[in-house]
């Protein structure tokens, strides 16, 4: 029988359910019918979508009694100030090895990264994929040494079973919709950086909607290389609820459009999109991730890539402490 996100061990870290929310103003003026989901009031360390994939990856470490937890991120890492928050919660140490320069200034995450006492390592941008796995490892194997056990956390918290944070972020929604007597969504959107949060909404969608189109704004690669990466790792959810499945790179919807001009680069259009929701909404988007999505959602829907008048879910997956540290691009734009 097919195993339900809800067997799997877990911690309680987020404060769920989020809010599902009417944006009326906006889904007004684009002619859809537009919801958000709050993830970005998952509450705990901060907040944001890392959360919901932390509770399973963080009941993995306590159960392998772990003293140690070593991750990964960008410099401005919403994942990494969150695993360095659970790590604490946990009586854990957090290592964060980070891509970027040693700051003059500790801002954002890197400012919370430090509240939360994280050790930190900052890898040359250009060195930072062929030097990431060593860097991780040597900490873990100098925690070893300690005679304390360590657990390395991938990019993004992206494995099949962080990923089921999201199925059961599916299943939320559904019993919010059912509660108000709404239909599921024809679209939802949501960013994509790592893939983790895409491959759980792709699964749960399969399982409980159907007919519901799961739309990625890629905000760093290439859609070819997230369809492949995003496929694989759906699959290897579907097998962990023992729900085999043979989805293809094809299956999998991803706009990489609207990354700007890098990976952590705020675009105009993402800029854009944070003044207008801001204005319109009274809601706050990020630089990095929630921004460059909504431009791309804004951008579908008026190239008619997502029909008017269709049901949309927009996932609002967190990222607000990185608007501080971009402050002035944010001003002179
Ligand atoms: C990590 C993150 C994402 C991307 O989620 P993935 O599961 O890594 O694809 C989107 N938005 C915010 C704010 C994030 O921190």
């Amino acid at each position: 029988m097919m195993k339900q996100a809800d067997d799997f061990e877990r911690v309680s870290l987020g404060f769920f359910p989020t809010p599902l929310e009417r944006l009326t103003t906006l889904g007004d003026s684009l002619g859809i019918t537009l919801d958000i989901k709050r993830d970005d009031y998952t509450g705990f360390g901060g907040g944001g979508n890392k959360v919901r994939k932390l509770e399973y990856l963080m009941a993995d470490a306590c159960r392998k009694q772990v003293n140690v937890v070593i991750t990964t991120g960008g410099h401005q890492s919403n994942h990494a100030r969150m695993v360095a928050a659970a790590a604490r919660k946990f009586g854990m140490k957090p290592v964060l090895v980070l891509r970027g320069h040693q700051p003059e200034t500790y801002q954002g995450n890197l400012l919370l990264d430090k509240l939360f006492g994280a050790e930190l390592e900052f890898l040359d941008p250009d060195g930072y994929f062929t030097q990431i796995e060593g860097a991780m490892n040597a900490h873990a194997d100098a925690a070893q040494a300690r005679g304390e056990k360590a657990l390395i956390i991938p990019l993004g918290g992206a494995t099949p079973l962080g990923a089921l944070g999201y199925v059961r972020a599916i299943e939320e929604m559904d019993a919010q919709l059912k509660a108000r007597h709404q239909l599921p969504p024809e679209v939802i959107v949501a960013p994509t950086g790592s893939g983790g949060t895409l491959a759980g909404l792709y699964v749960g969608a399969r399982k409980y909607w159907p007919d519901t189109k799961i739309v990625g704004i890629s905000v760093s690669a290439k859609a070819q290389w997230f369809q492949a990466r995003i496929s694989a790792m759906a699959q290897d959810c579907a097998d962990l609820l023992e729900w085999p499945q043979n989805w293809t790179p094809e299956d999998i919807w991803i706009e990489d459009d609207f990354v700007g001009t890098a990976y952590g680069v705020p675009s105009d259009g993402g800029i854009d999109a944070i003044y207008r929701v801001a204005q319109a909404e009274g809601l706050l988007l990020d630089p990095v991730y929630t921004g460059k999505a909504m431009h791309g959602l804004i951008s579908l829907v008026e190239q008619g890539k997502i029909s008017a008048g269709s049901r949309v879910i927009f996932v609002h997956c967190g990222g607000s402490p990185a608007l501080y540290p971009f402050a002035q691009t944010l001003l002179e734009h």
